[in-house]
């Protein structure tokens, strides 16, 4: 395990999830009933921007700093205001992971289960949420989850599943984990974070998704440039199994701005695909 997240974090792909997130959990509190958040790659909950690792790449730069100097319209205002709001606690010089997103953004009535398996990257999580009751950090494989540790006793829920991509295994992990899920939770939200780096390649991916039959799957993605290149992260996308109804609507507004504020070369954009079994 050689990836860290504090060299990326902030960077496009992580704004363009931890929007999505947000999203889907703002959805989540239309209803007073509880749920629960799993996250099943956590990294370390909290990134300093002004560490050598973020220096070393300043991919922030390029992602959350694009967004904070854009001026949205109110209906992108609208859309990101639950992420604004769960990075908003922290000091300038941080940017929250996905764990402290989600934690920023729940009630009292709501649950965080957390999956990292670094070993000191789950010292520093862990001490990030000590004495905090509604969240639970477990030092474990996160792709055990799909297959047994849902579905929640909440019964509501969403899994974000953001995995490194480091081995050319989790395309397929991906897969197999919503296979899982459908079995054990089918009504659970379930999103699953990739990389877009050769639209090709992508594509193989989605049609075998589609092939699965789900009643109710989508794909999000922004490309910030054209994506050819299969060495170079040029875009990303999340599938999301069951996603808020009014989700669909809602992308068709905030991609193509995310895509324009956040695009480096020529050939960005975005795409929404529809994957359910019709
Ligand atoms: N979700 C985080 C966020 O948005 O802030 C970033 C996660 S980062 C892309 C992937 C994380 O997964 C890394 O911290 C890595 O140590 C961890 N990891 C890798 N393999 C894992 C596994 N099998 N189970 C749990 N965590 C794993």
């Amino acid at each position: 395990m050689n990836y860290r997240h504090a060299y990326h974090a902030g960077n496009f792909a992580d704004v363009f999830k931890h929007i999505m997130l947000a999203r889907m959990v703002d959805y989540m509190k239309r209803k007073e009933k509880a749920f629960r958040v799993y996250d099943t790659h956590s990294g370390i909950g909290v990134y300093d921007l002004n560490s050598e690792e973020a220096g070393k790449t300043e991919e922030w730069k390029l992602g959350l700093g694009k967004i904070l100097d854009a001026n949205p319209p109110p209906a992108i205002n609208r859309l990101i205001g639950p992420w604004r709001d769960a990075i908003a606690p922290l000091e300038e010089s941080k940017y929250p992971g996905s764990p402290r997103i989600a934690r920023n953004l729940l009630r009292k009535q709501d649950r965080l289960s957390l999956y990292e398996l670094h070993d000191e990257d789950i010292s520093t999580l862990k001490a990030g949420f000590a004495g905090d009751f509604q969240v639970r950090v477990n030092h474990l494989d996160g792709w055990l989850v799909p297959g047994a540790h849902i579905p929640p006793k909440e019964g509501r829920g969403i899994m974000l599943i953001d995995p490194p991509f480091e081995d050319g295994h989790d395309f397929d992990r991906m897969i197999d984990a919503l296979e899982k899920a459908r079995k054990r939770w089918a009504g659970g939200t379930i999103a699953l974070w990739y990389p877009v780096k050769k639209r090709s390649h992508t594509d193989e991916w989605l049609d075998t998704l589609k092939g699965l039959r789900f009643p109710d799957l989508l794909s999000a993605e922004i490309y910030i440039q054209e994506p050819w290149s299969a060495g170079v992260l040029n875009g990303c996308g999340m599938v999301i199994a069951n996603p808020p109804y009014t989700l669909r609507d809602e992308l068709q507004v905030l991609l193509p701005w995310l895509a324009e504020v956040m695009h480096q070369g020529k050939g960005w954009g975005h795409r929404i695909i529809d994957l359910s079994n019709k």
